[in-house]
């Protein structure tokens, strides 16, 4: 019949259709991984001739090579910082190409939040003890052991508390952890009483390369990088970063991470 025919017909193009968006997305992925692999190359090979500027200029600030004068230690101290900002830049999008490639894989294992929040406070001591600020840890009851990427987990919580730290003048910051186990998820907030960011800006710092002062007189540095790297992290551990924050008041951003990885 008549209809059945416009039906065949309009199955066929369908068909076709699907056949031409699936050599499409086939495409996209391959120009992606590819850009992906490019990306990784140039950050990999920038870095050992960094590495090296920067060790140089090191041994020179050392005085290795004889006296220097107060114009030439400034103006050396100047190449060691936007170095050393550079190499944390290109450290930083080398996680990201890895992260995107899938060459950054979970390593589960069981372990205990307490444990991983004193170590973390351990690594950040020096820069804790440099500010003027008083970090505390919470514990709720009955944290029970998580089955997860340890390691995944501190990156993400590191670089919480260190813009935490960078984005705070003086006051409190805390670090809470809590099981909830209606879902069986954690989460792990760091709570500051820093500057605060302005509503309009709070999904757009998740981005790459997004901050909220773009100013080339940034007065905070840093890269706009490490949120982004935190929301890929959360992702891959099934979890993501939320964030409530009043300008002036200050900024709390949670890890929230399920206790052990949902089956796909
Ligand atoms: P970076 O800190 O290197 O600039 P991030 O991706 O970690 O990169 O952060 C992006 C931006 O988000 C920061 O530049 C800052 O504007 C804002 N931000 C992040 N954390 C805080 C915080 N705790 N308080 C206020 N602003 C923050």
């Amino acid at each position: 019949t008549l209809l059945e025919a416009r039906v065949q017909v309009a199955t066929a193009e369908l068909a076709e259709q699907n056949e031409k968006l699936r050599r499409q997305a086939i495409q996209l992925e391959q120009a992606s991984a590819a850009k992906s692999q490019f990306l990784a190359n140039m950050s990999h090979e920038f870095r050992t001739p960094l590495n090296a500027i920067l060790g140089y200029t090191n041994m020179l600030l050392q005085g290795v090579s004889g006296e220097l004068t107060p114009p030439q230690k400034r103006n050396l101290a100047r190449i060691d910082s936007n170095g050393r900002h550079l190499l944390e830049v290109i450290n930083e999008i080398l996680d990201i190409t890895r992260i995107e490639a899938g060459r950054m894989p979970l390593h589960l294992s069981d372990f205990g939040i307490a444990e991983l929040l004193q170590e973390v406070m351990a690594e950040m001591d020096p820069i804790i003890a440099r500010s003027k600020l008083t970090v505390t840890t919470h514990l709720g009851a009955k944290l029970p052991p998580v089955h997860s990427d340890r390691q995944k987990v501190k990156q993400v919580v590191l670089n919480l508390l260190s813009n935490a730290l960078k984005f705070t003048h003086e006051g409190v910051v805390k670090v809470l952890a809590e099981y909830v186990p209606s879902t069986s998820m954690l989460t792990i907030s760091v709570e500051d009483s820093g500057i605060g960011i302005d509503p309009a800006y709070q999904e757009k710092i998740f981005e790459d390369f997004q901050q909220v002062d773009s100013s080339p007189t940034r007065a905070y540095g840093g890269t706009g990088l490490g949120l982004s790297i935190c929301r890929r992290l959360a992702d891959m551990l099934g979890g993501r970063v939320s964030l409530q924050s009043t300008p002036g008041q200050g900024s709390t951003f949670t890890l929230h991470f399920p206790r052990r990885p949902r089956r796909t």
